[in-house]
């Protein structure tokens, strides 16, 4: 029997990930002699992060790296506004890098906040872009990770309403959001979530073809909340790792894996998928089948 090896699409860049990484790079081009700082990883992806490293890019999360009057791009994730205000007190150049999505998130904590809501926000808490998200208005914010941080929430507001981090995992946030509705009655809920397109079309993608095959593999870097929650998804249907590359593919995943797809992060290069697919059929006698979408 011949082994395959699918394509779970979609896969590779989001528009989020596209635009970010096309604003360092046009201002690589126009700064040739300046160093470039970014706030945080650009987007969270280990051979991207990597590349702009040896191209003159320095990422930090501490302001005081950051000397007066530099050159300075907001990673993909976003920024809290203390942060932008101690950038715009250095002088610095600021080249703003936030994803539209998540920009819009920042927007409705700051619309919520001013027409009375106290806000409900689902989130992983240490993640870049909940950690600006939240700085937009600590005081007025109810941080929920789990069903059992519902018991937390600030009692006693006229109206909630509920936001979210855009790359949850959609079904952990839609058990949530039933959880919710039982505990906090006068709860508003939004007519769209904030889960980005990019999540879940890749999220249902994943549910599906993660049930018929024996190996399914996410190609993205262990910081990147998209990529994980695919794997998280994947592995309750089968047997699911996260690579980096292809090097981290291992002989024993592969005994009896006579079918497997392959998908990636928002931010993981296409060229790390094309390694994995050549890497498969070259040295695994995986025969590639192009025809699966989602
Ligand atoms: S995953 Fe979604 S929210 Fe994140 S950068 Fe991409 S498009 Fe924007």
């Amino acid at each position: 029997m011949s082994k395959k090896l699918y394509i779970s699409k979609p896969y590779g860049f989001c528009f989020g990930v596209k635009n970010a990484l096309n604003i360092v790079e046009k201002v690589i081009i126009s700064h040739p002699n300046n160093k470039i700082y970014v706030f945080n990883e650009i987007v969270h992806n280990k051979t991207i992060v990597n590349k702009l490293e040896k191209q003159n890019v320095f990422f930090t999360k501490n302001p005081k790296d950051i000397p007066d009057k530099s050159i300075v791009i907001f990673s993909a994730h976003g920024v809290s506004p203390l942060f932008r205000a101690q950038l715009q007190e250095k002088q610095a150049k600021i080249f703003d890098a936030t994803c539209p999505l998540v920009q819009k998130v920042h927007d409705k904590v700051k619309k919520f906040s001013t027409l009375g809501y106290h806000i409900i926000y689902i989130c992983q808490k240490n993640h870049d872009e909940a950690i600006g998200v939240i700085a937009e208005n600590p005081h007025n914010i109810s941080i929920v990770e789990n069903i059992t941080d519902i018991e937390k929430i600030q009692k006693g507001y006229e109206k909630y309403t509920i936001l979210t981090q855009t790359t949850l995992n959609m079904f952990e946030v839609e058990k949530i959001f039933l959880a919710i509705k039982k505990s906090i009655p006068n709860v508003e809920f939004p007519e769209k979530k904030d889960l980005c397109f990019t999540t879940t079309t890749r999220q249902e993608a994943t549910e599906k073809n993660s049930k018929k095959c024996d190996l399914f593999l996410v190609v993205g870097s262990a910081n990147s909340s998209n990529s994980k929650k695919l794997q998280s998804i994947a592995k309750k249907n089968t047997n699911s790792y996260l690579i980096d590359t292809y090097m981290e593919i291992k002989n024993e995943w592969l005994e009896d894996a006579n079918s497997i797809f392959l998908t990636s992060g928002a931010s993981a290069p296409e060229s790390l998928i094309i390694e994995i697919i050549n890497f498969l059929c070259s040295e695994h006698g995986y025969i590639f089948v192009d025809e699966q979408s989602s």
